[in-house]
């Protein structure tokens, strides 16, 4: 399975000119590319491949005077910039086609120097692990890596990123194999919420870190320190990399708390089931904030990435299932309760019920069920491996088909494939 590690990238002053041109080079081939393409389609000429595209946005391209600065960077991130357009174009045609499932991806767009990401990709032809722990990358140099893990295997290719706070990464997609934990016999529902993070079947309780919350004031101080500086001034642009260094670092903060939540949920527990919950819907609602604090979807993600890997099972229960109108003791419908309501007595059997409880009770109940249909048999090591890490990034639209996706069953050979 592939899975990605990322590390922090330590340029010198020289290598982040080096890295900049680089990104501006990939940006501009990606656009030529795109521009031929399009043109191509108002010409009603068919539509160009990418090795006669690659021959006349690089190769051809340098020979000319106003892109002979193409041959000042390395040629291996130009082709991997290339590879992305096609990405997105393919994923534009699958989207149409209905083959890609989840939200409707569009064609591709120009790309912008203004954009607040910028990347390259280098594959094995440009890049390498020095023994001395640098890395290097094709015509930029021996760059230092902050290398907070090791690498588990030899990378396959590795993405240089720029995020707005200025900072960079390195990610490296490695292939390894799933090291398959000791079976237990352990199965948790899991009730995902705002007032607690979430409840988990067995009655243990992880209370809500609100991130965004507590760092609210900061950034709001950050923010008006933004809105006061002279537009296109170079002190708006610091303010601005301020700004975003106080977003990155609650981001920070999230991933790290979610990724020692659901290490420590997938090492004790051999099934988890979750809600599929329309998270998408919700941020659209007077709960966004709160629900994008939350960090649902990441903690999902991780989940199921964890369970591939280790050999646990996450399973997911459909989104209309009334988990809390239902008693978990005797299955009577209660009929629905506004969020208000904590607990709750069954008018049939008179048990007193914790709501959220109640609700991981069911949620673990319809996930067994589900599970039992799908393959009729107890619960073993690795049968369902959710999802992988995408080798690749695919192409402008990073994020679509990561959120709002179709629910599915997640069943012994329901492996979605994105
Ligand atoms: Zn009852």
């Amino acid at each position: 399975m592939h899975l990605r590690y990322s590390y922090r990238l330590c340029p010198t002053a020289g290598q982040r000119q080096a890295l900049a041109r680089t990104f501006g080079c990939a940006r501009v081939v990606y656009n030529d590319a795109l521009a031929a393409r399009k043109q191509a389609r108002k010409d009603g000429l068919p539509y160009p491949r990418s090795t006669d595209l690659q021959k006349l946005v690089i190769t051809g391209a340098k020979r000319t005077a106003e892109r002979a600065w193409l041959a000042s960077v390395a040629v291996d991130p130009l082709i991997q910039s290339l590879r992305d357009l096609d990405t997105a174009y393919r994923n534009f045609f699958d989207s149409v086609s209905g083959k890609r499932a989840g939200r409707r991806v569009g064609l591709p767009r120009f790309k912008s120097k203004r954009d607040n990401r910028q990347s390259l990709r280098f594959t094995r032809n440009g890049f390498r692990v020095r023994g001395n722990g640098k890395l290097n990358l094709a015509r930029i140099g021996d760059v230092r890596v902050k290398w907070s893990r090791a690498l588990p295997a030899d990378p396959s290719s590795v993405t240089v990123v720029l995020d707005p706070s200025g900072r960079y990464h390195v990610s490296f997609v490695v292939d390894v194999e799933p090291q398959h934990l000791a079976a237990l016999d352990t199965e948790v529902g899991i009730d995902l919420g705002l007032t607690t993070y979430a409840v988990l079947s067995d009655g243990t309780v992880i209370d809500n870190p609100r991130f965004l919350r507590k760092a609210e004031k900061k950034l709001r101080a950050a923010q008006r320190a933004l809105s006061r500086k002279a537009e296109g001034s170079k002190n708006r642009a610091k303010a601005r990399r301020r700004v975003a260094r106080a977003h990155a670092e609650v981001a920070d903060t999230r991933t790290d708390w979610l990724h020692k939540q659901t290490t420590r949920i997938i090492r004790e527990t051999q099934a988890v089931y979750l809600e599929d919950l329309n998270v998408r819907g919700l941020a659209r609602t007077r709960l966004a904030k709160s629900v994008h604090d939350a960090g649902w979807s990441t903690f999902r993600r991780l989940l199921e990435e964890k369970a591939a890997r280790y050999g646990r099972h996450v399973g997911i229960v459909g989104r209309y299932a009334p988990t809390s109108q239902v008693c978990s003791t005797c299955g009577v419908l209660d009929g629905p309760k506004p969020l208000s309501v904590r607990t709750w007595t069954c008018g049939a059997c008179g048990t007193c019920h914790d709501r959220d409880l109640n609700a991981a009770r069911n949620i673990l109940a319809a996930g067994r069920a589900d599970r039992l249909n799908a393959c009729g048999g107890p619960v073993g090591p690795g049968v369902a491996i959710p999802r992988r890490a995408r080798p690749v990034e695919t192409g402008t639209h990073r994020n679509a088909g990561r959120t709002g996706r179709k629910p599915r069953a997640a069943g012994a050979a329901g492996i979605p494939v994105l």
